[in-house]
């Protein structure tokens, strides 16, 4: 994904070395033809397995994630954040740190658009600590559904999240991967 690095050292702001602003690529403003350029990607390196859902987070993983249900002809669900855990019993919670924010949010699923019938490909948008992506493997795993794998359209290497996930024996593909942002510098793997 040459032009996938092209508009992040064009459009990214190294915020600082753990950092970087997407806003006008994928956490504020996209371009809805190459959103599809990573969902069709996505399905390309997944079409094999038989997925059944699309799994992501709101608010940023949905429109890859989107793109990506479309190519392969499933649902997307997507996991709501809530500041207050919730007292519903028809949901699966989990209490996630958010990366940005700086808060914790509860992320929840329904259990009526995940079962044990179904197939799931986890998309989001970034990996830095993994802490979304693990709560996510955490709602799979209770649902009784088999996670197939995760695509990430930007994984920070120098951050840990992607690499742990990797040694429990899950398949992570993602599309660019970074691997400093040190002295304001986006520098690639
Ligand atoms: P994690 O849970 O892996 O630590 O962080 C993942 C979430 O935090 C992603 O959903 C992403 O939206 C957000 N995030 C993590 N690092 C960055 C970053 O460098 N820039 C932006 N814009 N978002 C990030």
């Amino acid at each position: 994904m040459e032009e996938l690095k092209r508009r992040i050292v064009r459009d990214g702001t190294v915020i600082n070395n753990q950092v970087l602003n997407l806003d006008t690529v994928l956490n504020h403003q996209v371009d809805p033809p190459f959103i599809m350029e990573m969902g069709k990607e996505f399905a390309r390196l997944y079409r094999e397995e038989s997925i059944t859902k699309v799994l992501t987070i709101e608010s940023s993983g949905i429109t890859v994630g989107f793109a990506t249900a479309l190519e392969l002809g499933v649902p997307l669900v997507f996991a709501r954040r809530k500041k207050t855990l919730t007292t519903e019993t028809e949901v699966y919670a989990e209490r996630v740190p958010s990366f940005t924010k700086g808060i914790v949010t509860d992320i929840l699923v329904s259990k009526s658009v995940l079962g044990a019938e179904d197939r799931v490909l986890l998309i989001d948008d970034i990996i830095a600590n993994g802490d979304a992506a693990r709560g996510l493997i955490r709602v799979i795993e209770r649902s009784g559904a088999t996670l197939v794998g995760l695509g990430i359209v930007i994984e920070k290497s120098f951050q840990a999240g992607a690499r742990t996930i990797r040694e429990n024996g899950i398949r992570v593909e993602s599309l660019v991967r970074i691997r400093s942002l040190d002295q304001g510098e986006v520098q690639f793997d």
